[in-house]
């Protein structure tokens, strides 16, 4: 006997029941989108694996041992799955001299691949909404964006989930700050993990950003950033929380917030909930001014985050949230020969009128199709015999209306059903 060949660890299936709560959430995240003016761009889920070393930095988790690079053994070209979004989203705008036009504001959403160890919350192939744009300097748009993060989580429903602000200011301000860093962890080098000691030297900003128990007290004595910023780093900074207070947005400012890529400069923000245990970060992204330009294209201000969709869905679900779409109007009953040629005809007469239809696929007695279309959760069923069918007529039964309507069933001409079911429909509104 063959054995059964099973998904890769980490990449799993969405299952019906599981996947309506992503169609909804999916459609709930483009109608927000549009509301902000944000429009779509689709990008391939391969690149060229030089891109995400440039932009990601050598330096960090994803590159070092996250990606899934691979030889195309055709033609010898290194590829890697994308391990996020804005690498090729910057590629696409350079190649397509985008940002020449106007300034951009983009997203895209689909799946992102990363090596790492599954767990709840945290896959090898996971699903991310990116929100990009290009060409605003100011903090009006690292606002903007922050701003659409809370009123997202009020159209899913979700509460509990606060923000997290700090500013990374720019790379002069950074190298200052660097010395004292690295002075502060070489005279902790005893409680450094492996990795700490990897990076002292190459990227210590990144270490502020270790989840590791036993040095985050080491850590929260270290020197921060911010008291190396100048003046133009603060209005930044200042100008983005000015938006947010006259918005009423609480937040609160975590200087050790440096996120785990190297593009982002100045502010840089985070939506975390306790309410997924360790994997708490629902969305989470910053501003990239710098990666552009380090990607061959011309100096320009960049803003952007990205959400795990997994992660949102799971608190969607866990919040007792119902999908709202799943139920089906009608279950449609046929059988003899006359009825089978009448049925499709009539199926589709409902759906030209907006009605969803459950077409019984496969024969069988009457009681065995009407057990079907009790359990399918329709409103009604539509039977078709040879008798209806020879009169030009169907019966229509309620599946779901309570008491004395229960078995009220009726016979329909064929071209009177679609206002009949619409008709009793309005009534249930109604009562
Ligand atoms: P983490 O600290 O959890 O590893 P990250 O900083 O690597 O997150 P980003 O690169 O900022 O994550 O990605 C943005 C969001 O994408 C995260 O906040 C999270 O919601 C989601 N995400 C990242 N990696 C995974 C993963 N392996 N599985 C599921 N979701 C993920
Ligand atoms: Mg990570």
């Amino acid at each position: 006997m063959s054995q059964n060949i099973q998904s890769v660890r980490g990449m799993n299936d969405i299952l019906p029941g599981e996947a309506e709560f992503w169609d909804v959430f999916e459609e709930t995240v483009r109608s927000w989108l549009k509301s902000y003016g944000y429009r779509p761009i689709r990008l391939p889920i391969v690149e060229p694996t030089p891109l995400f070393k440039r932009a990601i930095g050598e330096v960090t988790d994803i590159v070092e041992k996250e990606m899934y690079s691979f030889v195309d053994s055709l033609n010898g070209e290194q590829l890697t799955l994308r391990p996020e979004g804005t690498a090729g989203c910057v590629r696409a705008l350079i190649q397509n001299k985008l940002a020449a036009q106007h300034p951009q504001r983009l997203y895209y959403l689909g799946p992102m691949f990363r090596h790492e160890r599954p767990q709840k919350g945290r896959y090898r192939q996971f699903n991310q909404v990116g929100v990009e744009s290009f060409g605003f300097p100011g903090p009006d748009i690292d606002a903007e964006q922050i701003l659409m993060g809370a009123r997202l989580w009020d159209d899913l429903g979700l509460e509990g989930i606060r923000l997290q602000l700090n500013t990374l200011g720019q790379a002069e301000e950074r190298a200052s700050h660097r010395a004292e860093l690295i002075a502060h962890l070489e005279k902790n080098a005893d409680i450094l993990d492996e990795e700490a000691r990897r990076r002292l030297y190459t990227n210590p900003l990144r270490i502020l950003d270790s989840k590791n128990p036993l040095m985050q007290e080491m850590l929260a004595a270290a020197p921060v950033l911010f008291d190396h910023l100048g003046s133009a780093s603060l209005a930044h900074f200042e100008g983005v929380q000015q938006v947010l207070r006259d918005a009423g947005l609480a937040y609160e400012i975590n200087r050790r917030l440096v996120r785990g890529l190297d593009y982002y400069n100045l502010t840089v923000f985070e939506w975390v909930t306790d309410r997924l245990g360790a994997q708490g970060t629902v969305c989470a992204g910053g501003r990239y001014d710098g990666l552009v330009e380090q990607l061959g294209g011309k100096s320009t201000p960049a803003c952007g985050f990205a959400m795990g969709v997994e992660r949102l869905v799971a608190l969607i679900r866990d919040s007792g949230g119902e999908p709202a779409l799943g139920g089906i109007d009608v279950y449609l009953v046929h059988q003899g020969e006359v009825a089978a040629r009448l049925a499709p005809r009539v199926a589709e007469g409902l759906r030209d009128r907006g009605i969803d239809v459950l077409f019984h696929c496969g024969g069988g007695s009457f009681k065995s199709q009407m057990k079907k279309a009790d359990v399918s959760g329709a409103n009604f069923a539509v039977i078709i015999g040879d008798d209806e069918a020879n009169d030009g007529q169907v019966t229509l039964k309620p599946l779901r209306a309570s008491g004395e309507l229960q078995n009220e069933q009726k016979r329909v001409g064929v071209d009177n059903i679609a206002d009949e079911i619409m008709n009793s429909f309005l009534d249930g509104e109604e009562a």
